[in-house]
């Protein structure tokens, strides 16, 4: 049995500050539409639920979001928000807090008590977070990000690292070779290989070395230098 969980008001208070920055910034840019209108609040209502598990956060709240002022763009724009994911009906933290009690919950009656949401809701929100969420930009920025390394060398550890060590996402790096080969008139194909940086510090080899990297749920690397210590 799992105890029962809320969040309370304080929680979501702190949350529609956040909000309010993250509106703010964007609004501070331009519209990406017509990339010159500038973005005025344009807030809206939204009765989102919280089940059990936030009731605290339900009734009518402001939805932070921006229109562009341009005649003939007039672009609405609603900026990241950590109340809401995307269009759904629940609170965000209620979705999240949700699905993990699923994972752990099997019984759909426990579970629709523990979490005031309908199990098929739950059941259709594990499906999103193990399929479409897995491919939206955001987590593959963050798996780029924190995927991680460690470099062995003879079998000892030599040192570790992570994505974010090239640029803060190795993708950057890409995305700075292929604009630096268009500025002398070449480019990327399909199928070429990109060493984007190391993501570790640099280590001396010697003849004879072998070292291996091991990258999370990526693979291994092993690489022999020719030669043994004795024979330079
Ligand atoms: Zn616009």
């Amino acid at each position: 049995m799992v105890d029962r969980f809320e969040l309370g008001r304080e929680f979501f208070a702190q949350l529609e500050q956040e909000d309010e920055k993250i509106a703010r910034e964007v609004a501070a840019g331009v519209c990406q539409k017509c990339e010159r209108g500038a973005l005025h609040r344009s807030d809206y209502s939204r009765k989102p639920r919280g089940g059990l598990i936030a009731p605290g956060g339900e009734g009518s709240v402001r939805r932070f979001s921006l229109c562009c002022d341009q005649e003939g763009c007039r672009k609405r724009a609603t900026p990241p928000s950590l109340r809401f994911l995307g269009r759904r009906v629940y609170l965000g933290a209620v979705v999240t807090v949700a699905s993990m009690l699923a994972r752990v919950i099997a019984n759909a009656t426990e579970l629709r008590q523990v979490t005031g949401v309908p199990v098929r809701t739950t059941r259709r929100w594990l499906g999103w977070w193990g399929g479409p969420f897995v491919s939206t930009s955001v987590f593959v920025a963050v798996c780029a990000r924190l995927v991680g390394v460690a470099v062995s060398r003879h079998g000892e550890l030599a040192d570790t690292g992570a994505g974010a060590a090239v640029l803060g996402n190795p993708a950057r790096c890409v995305a700075w070779l292929a604009n630096k080969l268009a500025s002398f008139g070449a480019g990327l194909k399909a199928g070429d290989i990109i060493l984007p940086g190391a993501v570790h510090r640099m280590i001396g080899v010697a003849p004879g070395d072998v070292f291996q990297a091991e990258f999370d749920h990526l693979g291994t690397v092993t690489a022999r230098f020719a030669g043994t210590e004795d024979t330079p």
